[in-house]
């Protein structure tokens, strides 16, 4: 059975404060704006906590838009962060279908769509990413989709239960997903990219290549190494013309090249920002008042001594409530080993690391057999982990990047030497 890791680095824990005459807003009512005002409430905060959300959803968790909630097999039931009542009982006002439209870092306030102002005394803006646009002729058509909230899901999903054919744009994590959704479902699916191979970005072109199998396996047509020239149609997209010449017929089109972080508030408030809001180990912007966290934070991670974005869901899970204890004085730093997941048709995996700069790639076991260990490595260092259909080694495989454990190529290699033994080996304890 598949058991994922949510575990992770011990933090600092502070005696809490209780700044009962304090207003808290929270922008962006996501999976790190949710963890935050619950954390602020379970530390003591007793104060005025306000979240203010553009979507008309309660937080919710995006995993399963484009895997299980997509092709119907669960209800929106189960995507939710916290149970309906939970915000009223905890009393956090939730302000839904409201966008912030500017914040004003000199009077501590931030401006509403519907002309209200809510002054706080913290912010956090964990207002996420969204997706690129496709920038080709045709663009505008109906029926060119993009995956990021519930809504798109539900407008994808009744387009899988119509049957017919889908051409893919874009091989990463999103565009892989639903691939395989709509393969599962029955469809014809063509995914098309500039890459080489699928997943090339994270994964490199020898591990991206067996996802490449897999997806061909699975009856789809990977047309890799080409671009999209045009979309073309009447009024709604009817065939996707690629760079190299060809025409693709298809009854729709969806759109996976990537997001950008959404930190135009910030940007104009003068709050640094780069590729996402830029915060120190605290999750604390330029701005002392001011805290980002989830997709939108580019945050210093001490262990890599650099700044990285993160666009995943373990990180908005952990960065949420790190930022909540620093918002109340406390001295949380975040840096975790980034980690997250996918599960492709029956291919689960996990990933933990960043292997920019690895010189070479340490399989153990069998990629035919869609069960193996994928090391990226740095000398004789593991910097990242991919384990796929192999249960209960992120822990271990975290423990060997955050302790820089040396080892050697051959006993990563070989699945009878278990990686708790090599990670463990010298220090003892969980990553
Ligand atoms: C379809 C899909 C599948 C995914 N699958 C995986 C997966 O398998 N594994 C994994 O690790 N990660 C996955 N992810 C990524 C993961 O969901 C994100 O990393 C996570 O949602 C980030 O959470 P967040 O709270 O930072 O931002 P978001 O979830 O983007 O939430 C931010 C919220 O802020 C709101 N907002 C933005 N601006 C404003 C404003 N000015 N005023 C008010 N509200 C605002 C937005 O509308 C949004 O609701 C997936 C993402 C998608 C879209």
């Amino acid at each position: 059975m598949r058991k994922r890791s949510c575990s992770g680095d011990a933090n600092t824990r502070m005696n809490p404060v209780k700044p009962l005459d304090q207003t808290f807003v929270i922008v962006g009512a996501g999976l790190a704006g949710a963890k935050a005002a619950e954390t602020l409430r379970v530390e003591g905060f007793d104060g005025r906590l306000v979240m203010i959300g553009a979507e008309a959803e309660r937080p919710y968790e995006r995993p399963l838009l484009s895997r299980e909630y997509l092709r119907g097999e669960v209800g929106r039931e189960k995507v939710y962060v916290h149970d309906e009542d939970f915000y009223a009982a905890n009393e956090i006002e939730l302000r839904l279908g409201r966008t912030a439209v500017s914040l004003d870092t000199s009077t501590n306030e931030v401006a509403l769509d519907d002309g209200k102002r809510v002054r706080y005394d913290r912010l956090l803006l964990a207002t996420g990413a969204e997706p690129r646009r496709l920038s080709v002729p045709g663009e505008a058509l109906d029926g060119v989709l993009y995956l990021r909230s519930v809504a798109d899901s539900d407008v994808l999903r009744e387009r899988l239960d119509r049957g017919g054919s889908v051409v893919v744009i874009g091989a990463g994590w999103i565009g892989a997903e639903v691939a395989a959704s709509a393969r599962q479902r029955g469809l014809d699916v063509t995914v098309i990219d500039p890459l080489g191979v699928p997943l090339e970005r994270v994964l490199g072109t020898e591990v991206g290549s067996i996802y490449g199998d897999i997806h061909s396996d699975h009856g789809v047509r990977m047309l890799m190494g080409t671009g999209v020239a045009a979309l073309e149609g009447s009024t709604a997209v009817e065939r996707v013309r690629t760079s190299d010449g060809r025409t693709l017929d298809c009854d729709f089109v969806v759109v996976g090249v990537g997001v950008q972080p959404r930190a135009e508030l910030a940007a104009h408030a003068r709050v640094y920002v780069d590729d996402g809001i830029v915060v120190d180990e605290h999750l604390q912007s330029s701005m002392p008042d001011v805290f980002a966290a989830g997709d939108v934070a580019m945050a210093h991670y001490p262990f890599y001594g650099r700044r990285i974005r993160v666009e995943h869901w373990s990180n908005a899970l952990h960065q949420g409530p790190v930022a909540a204890r620093n918002m109340l004085g406390l001295s949380d730093r975040f840096d975790r080993v980034p980690y997250f997941f996918s599960d492709q048709y029956d291919v689960g995996m996990e990933y933990s690391g960043f292997a920019r700069g690895c010189d070479r790639v340490v399989l153990r076991g069998d990629p035919e057999e869609r069960e193996f260990v994928a090391f990226w490595m740095f000398e004789d260092r593991v910097m990242a982990g991919m384990n796929v259909n192999v249960w209960d080694v992120a822990d271990p495989i975290k423990q060997l990047i955050r302790e820089r454990v040396a080892v050697e190529d051959r006993d990563l290699a070989d699945p009878d030497t278990p990686l708790e033994q090599l990670a463990y080996a010298t220090r003892g304890g969980a990553a």
